[in-house]
């Protein structure tokens, strides 16, 4: 269990929450986490109990069926769901399109949309990445253009977290292609438009319970009505939202971190070899100890990143910081964690084994570490 006596992010309301969390993982997550790793993707009702729990969305107003809380609440679920060891795509709805829909959506996008993203009626994915276009998202290809009171959109994305199920995605697209990044546009694309096709799950390494899809727009008619905020300011909504997308993988990456070291305290204890138990010999004793010291600095920086995002300070470049060394400390720490266990390590059986496979992508999704390091030196 996480321990959260020193963190100085929450306050008591959040441990109330947390523990909510944690028996909502006990009962409805962890009884399927193996299942739905072999099956690629979680049961689609898991979503309805989610949202009954008061797990999705936290931070949406109560004007649109939200709780209305702040931040904190998000990264209590974001890190209770990685301790646990599993991977779902609750904070891309939660973290990610909902803080869309609420800072830039029309009053009716929000009244139709958001209950039903808080009550886990409707499943979201957000789609910018595309075949030929990731970090340099400026280059991307689908077009939404204008024809009447319409846009017709057309183009192919990939490596879509939830693309499987999502009923609602927000598409980026170029609404004015000679602008470059600024004629981008976000636009509100419903699943049932004729014309919109998923492609296979895709085949992972890791993260397998989180469905990750290619998207198709074949001449997909939205009305002008489904842009979210105005016309050809995608560009900056997205630049604008970074700093909590983040986070939010920093949250994740810190709390598996944790449940890592965890696991190979317990291993090597028990474990023996040379008459001894492995964790005596000093190599183990240091190579901890070394870990430990760092997920010590991990959580006090986690936590003055999470109070700066609450009073809306966290920086551009503070938030990429934050994914970039949160993401190279997990990968640093389960991998060490991995080596310790031996060949117990590699066998499936083992939770470290699945935490380390998960753990890669974290290096690369929501902006890659070479990416992370471009945008913090933009700001030096
Ligand atoms: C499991 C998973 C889930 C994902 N979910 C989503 C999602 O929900 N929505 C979505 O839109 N996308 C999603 N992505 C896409 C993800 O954000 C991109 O894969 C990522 O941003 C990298 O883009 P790319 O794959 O095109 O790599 P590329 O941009 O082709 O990068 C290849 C390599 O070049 C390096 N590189 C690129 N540019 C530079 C530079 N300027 N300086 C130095 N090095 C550079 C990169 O760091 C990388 O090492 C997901 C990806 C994965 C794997």
């Amino acid at each position: 269990m996480l321990n959260t006596q020193s963190r100085t992010a929450y306050g008591q309301d959040h441990d109330v929450f947390r523990d909510q969390v944690r028996k909502f993982l006990d009962r409805e997550i962890i009884p399927h986490a193996d299942r739905w790793e072999e099956a690629g993707i979680v049961d689609r009702d898991v979503w309805f109990r989610a949202g009954q729990a008061g797990l999705l969305c936290p931070t949406v107003p109560e004007a649109y069926g939200g709780l209305g809380l702040d931040f904190g609440y998000n990264a209590v679920i974001d890190e209770e769901i990685a301790y646990q060891g599993t991977t779902l795509g609750f904070s891309l709805q939660s973290d990610i399109v909902a803080d869309y829909l609420v800072a830039y959506g029309s009053e009716e996008q929000k009244l139709h949309w958001l209950p039903r993203l808080v009550s886990g009626e409707t499943v979201t994915a957000i789609a910018m990445t595309e075949p030929g276009a990731g970090s340099d998202l400026q280059g991307i290809k689908t077009t939404a253009r204008r024809d009447g009171n319409h846009y017709v959109i057309k183009g192919s994305k990939t490596y879509i977290t939830n693309g499987q199920t999502a009923e609602l995605i927000i598409v980026v697209a170029k609404t004015d292609p000679a602008l470059g990044a600024k004629g981008t546009s976000l636009i509100l694309v419903e699943s049932d438009r004729e014309g919109f096709a998923r492609g296979r799950n895709l085949d992972k390494i890791g993260q397998n319970s989180a469905d990750t899809s290619e998207l198709f727009f074949d001449d997909v008619r939205v009305p002008i009505t489904n842009c979210l905020g105005e016309e050809n300011r995608g560009f900056i909504y997205l630049m604008s939202q970074l700093p909590q997308e983040r986070l939010s993988i920093a949250v994740g990456a810190q709390a598996a971190t944790q449940r890592a070291f965890d696991e190979v305290v317990k291993f090597t204890k028990d474990r023996r070899a040379f008459g001894k138990t492995v964790f005596d010999f000093q190599n183990t004793r240091f190579t901890l100890a070394d870990l430990a010291a760092k997920i010590q600095v991990g959580w006090a920086h986690l936590d003055w990143c999470l109070t700066r995002h609450f009073k809306g300070e966290l920086t551009a470049a503070e938030g990429s910081a934050a994914k970039l060394w949160h993401t190279e400390l997990q990968w640093e720490v389960v991998d060490a964690a991995l080596q310790l266990h031996g060949g117990a390590g590699y066998m499936n059986e083992y939770p470290i084994a699945r935490m380390w496979r998960d753990a890669r992508v974290q290096r690369i999704y929501g902006g890659t570490s070479e990416i992370m390091k471009e945008v913090i030196s933009r700001s030096i």
